[in-house]
């Protein structure tokens, strides 16, 4: 019997198991996908909002800036990246000024940092900023990490210190029994007395599993992007904001900690859960709406597209709270944008308003075990690489020619909790794949490395989900 199961592996899932871990309770994350971090959590803009643009009295205004604050410490902690590069919300029209001033009263209440600046000086920041930018507003504290590399640090982190994860386990159904649940996935039963339901877009849906009173819906909302290739100069440094519409934040300019720039998202509601696609009347619309607030950008570089899908629910709001009619039972519902600048403050939200009324929170008294972060030689010197090729030649047989990943840094990343057992899960983590080529040179060796270091044939290694297979055969015996 589990104290607390927490179903769905993504920043939200994660952060909330790598506090969990903490305490003497014993704890599993239940996750339908092979991989964590792999729904809204691998597809968003990546950013860390200042709090200056959530509705004022919301869950969202709250956590949002509280979530700003931690973003620091937890990065520390995890041994992942985080910049505080800073944004913009650009102003090209007199008749958005009003909003523009708005935003500034907003973040001024919230003790948001920001500042009103006319075109000169915005343009001496941001040499690339449009013609028609007339005035920005600057957000300093705005940052950015890697999502998925935040949500799988915390979940290895969790697995370190004890916290069971279950890949491949779909949750089809659950029963409330007297005291405790029984979650039947596609593969086993578990008992739990704690449910948190963290279910990203299939959130409402896990909670209709066990109530037949709930009024709430998640509805997807779509955001597509093109992804530039890293460059040296990219063409901004801090993140680009439109004025904001009834529809979000708006078609941003994103710039990445791997210094690749990203365009998007667009936002349209969709009926498919599951509906990644990507369409050319969204990114016809992306291309348009950029060119408004950023000059120069060098559109040629495009590497590749993606899309993803917010948990936008009827409500406008975050849901977060033990249901009502269920004892026990921990909704997170609508976690859409900025759920993830938001997380950490989720989880602090969810020990310190509900957690604490249900289960006793006792420190463990063993020393926790520290996070080894993933080994990026092209970040060490000389001196430092030299230690790693003497210890494994692997360190020096190079797989990815873009990224310059090493066999030795792939081996790694797939022998840990929570390791990678797919191509996209080696991308993930240590980017072979992520460069100009797409994979296409090295891929073929990603599959030797996988297949080798997993023990299966070549032909069973995926893509990404269970259904993308990449070799079917071979072609010569
Ligand atoms: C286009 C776009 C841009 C965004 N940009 C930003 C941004 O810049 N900044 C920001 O703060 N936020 C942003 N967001 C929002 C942010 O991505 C999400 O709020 C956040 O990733 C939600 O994380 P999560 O862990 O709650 O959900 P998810 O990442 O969706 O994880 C839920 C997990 O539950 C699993 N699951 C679902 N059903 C089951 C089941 N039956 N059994 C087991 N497991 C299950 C899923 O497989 C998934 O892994 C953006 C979102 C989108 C789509």
């Amino acid at each position: 019997m589990y104290d607390i199961i927490v179903i769905g592996a993504g920043i939200n899932g994660g952060l909330l198991a790598h506090r969990l871990s903490k305490y003497n309770l014993k704890v599993a994350v239940l996750e339908k996908d092979n991989d964590a971090g792999n729904a809204a959590t691998a597809a968003n803009s990546a950013m860390v909002h200042s709090g200056h643009d959530p509705k004022p009295g919301t869950l969202k205004a709250k956590l949002n800036v509280r979530g700003n604050e931690l973003y620091d410490e937890l990065c520390e902690e995890l041994k992942v990246d985080f910049i505080r590069n800073g944004a913009m919300v650009v102003a090209t029209d007199e008749s958005e000024l009003p909003t523009l001033y708005e935003l500034y009263q907003q973040a001024q209440d919230r003790n948001v940092p920001a500042r009103i600046m006319e075109r000169e000086e915005a343009i001496a920041l941001e040499p690339n900023l449009s013609d028609e930018v007339i005035k920005a507003m600057d957000l300093p504290t705005t940052g950015l990490i890697s999502p998925w590399e935040v949500t799988i640090a915390a979940l290895e982190s969790a697995m370190d210190n004890g916290v069971d994860l279950f890949l491949n386990n779909e949750v089809v159904n659950i029963d409330k029994k007297d005291g405790y649940f029984d979650i039947t996935t596609n593969k086993a039963v578990y008992q739990t007395k704690i449910v948190i339901n963290s279910a990203g877009v299939f959130a409402d849906d896990i909670y209709r599993m066990v109530s037949k009173q709930t009024t709430y819906n998640i509805r997807p909302r779509r955001g597509e992007y093109y992804v530039l290739d890293r460059a040296d100069q990219p063409v901004v440094t801090r993140t680009i904001y439109p004025l904001p519409s009834e529809k979000g934040k708006g078609v941003l300019v994103v710039p990445t900690i791997h210094n690749n720039i990203l365009l998007g998202p667009n936002s349209d509601y969709i009926d498919d859960k599951e509906g990644v696609d990507n369409t050319a009347e969204a990114l016809e619309y992306i291309r348009r709406e950029v060119s408004k607030t950023v000059k120069n950008i060098p559109m040629h570089t495009i590497i590749r597209t993606y899309s993803g899908l917010r948990a936008t629910p009827d409500t406008g709001d975050f849901i977060i709270e033990e249901a009502k009619d269920v004892p026990n039972f921990v909704n997170l519902i609508g976690i859409e944008s900025p759920g993830i600048a938001s997380a950490p403050a989720i989880t602090e939200y969810v020990f310190d308003n509900i957690l604490k009324d249900l289960i006793p929170l006792e420190k463990k008294t063993e020393p926790y075990k520290e996070r080894r972060p993933w080994i990026i030689l092209n970040r060490m010197s000389v001196e430092e690489k030299q230690e790693y090729f003497e210890k494994d030649p692997r360190f020096g047989q190079m797989v990815c020619r873009c990224e310059l990943i090493s066999e030795g840094e792939i081996v790694d990343i797939i022998h840990r909790n929570a390791g990678a057992t797919t191509v996209k899960g080696v991308k993930r983590r240590v980017r072979p794949g992520a460069g100009r080529c797409q994979g296409g040179f090295c891929e073929p060796r990603v599959i030797d490395i996988l297949a080798r270091e997993l023990n299966v044939a070549p032909c069973d290694v995926l893509y990404d989900s269970d259904e993308a297979k990449i070799l079917i055969g071979k072609t010569k015996e």
